[in-house]
């Protein structure tokens, strides 16, 4: 899968995404990012991209032809490629992971990075952008929401993660939190590993798991097993 990321800030989705396990997915070819700079698509002579919105207020706005000539030339270049263009927006559905399975089934995902303002609507329009938050709250810029995205998404390409990191037995994945993990030292400061997982039988350690992860889903995320979130008194 290919992940073309458009953004002012090339360096900061690069940085992120050139480490541990997208890093090493890039370098193996499982997947490709592209990190592209939208002032190269900047008609105007000093490079600049943005400008003061219509109507008045605060702030710049990324100008609709940087965004969609850019987006114009991505998609020409590789017509074959079943394409999707994301607009990493605090305004869009919030992620979760059904639009990132969804989104794995594509050849490649075109990502827009807003900064200031954001971006001029008539881009999103003019290349059919999905608009995708990855939560109730406002970031500076999309480099940090568009690696998040690109992160959870290659998760789930072939060849990503290796065979022990399998993602479907991970929390929401498998429709429940994940039962809690521990590792050596059996004892530290008074709190014992449960014997269950140290006695080796597999059944009873499946079972332990199971019970654990539904109690935890229980009381962390209900709403996963369709239950409302308890009051403090009523857990
Ligand atoms: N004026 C915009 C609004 O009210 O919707 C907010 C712009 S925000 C300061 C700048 C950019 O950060 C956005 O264009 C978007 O790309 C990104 N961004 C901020 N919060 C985000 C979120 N929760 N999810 C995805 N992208 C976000």
């Amino acid at each position: 899968m290919r992940f073309d990321i458009l953004t002012l800030f090339p360096d900061m989705v690069e940085r992120v995404l050139g480490e541990s396990v997208i890093g090493r997915a890039c370098k193996s070819g499982a997947i490709e990012v592209n990190v592209l700079n939208l002032r190269d698509w900047s008609r105007d002579k000093h490079r600049r991209v943005d400008d003061t919105t219509y109507g008045g207020g605060m702030g710049m706005l990324i100008a609709a032809p940087v965004v969609t000539e850019a987006c114009d030339k991505l998609l020409a270049a590789a017509p074959e490629l079943n394409t999707h263009v994301v607009y990493m927006s605090p305004g869009g559905r919030v992620l979760n992971h059904d639009t990132a399975v969804r989104l794995s089934g594509y050849d490649r995902l075109i990502i827009i990075c807003g900064h200031y303002e954001g971006v001029d609507s008539r881009a999103l329009k003019l290349t059919g952008a999905e608009e995708i938050s990855i939560g109730d709250y406002v970031l500076t810029g999309g480099e940090l929401p568009a690696c998040i995205l690109t992160d959870c998404v290659s998760r789930l390409c072939p060849g990503v993660l290796s065979a022990d990191e399998c993602h479907e037995n991970e929390s929401i994945a498998s429709g429940m939190v994940e039962y809690p993990q521990y590792t050596r030292p059996a004892e530290y400061r008074g709190l014992e590993v449960p014997e269950v997982l140290k006695n080796g039988n597999h059944r009873d350690i499946a079972r332990w798991r199971s019970e654990a992860a539904f109690s935890l889903t229980k009381s962390m995320r209900p709403e996963l097993l369709g239950i409302e979130y308890l009051l403090e008194d009523e857990k």
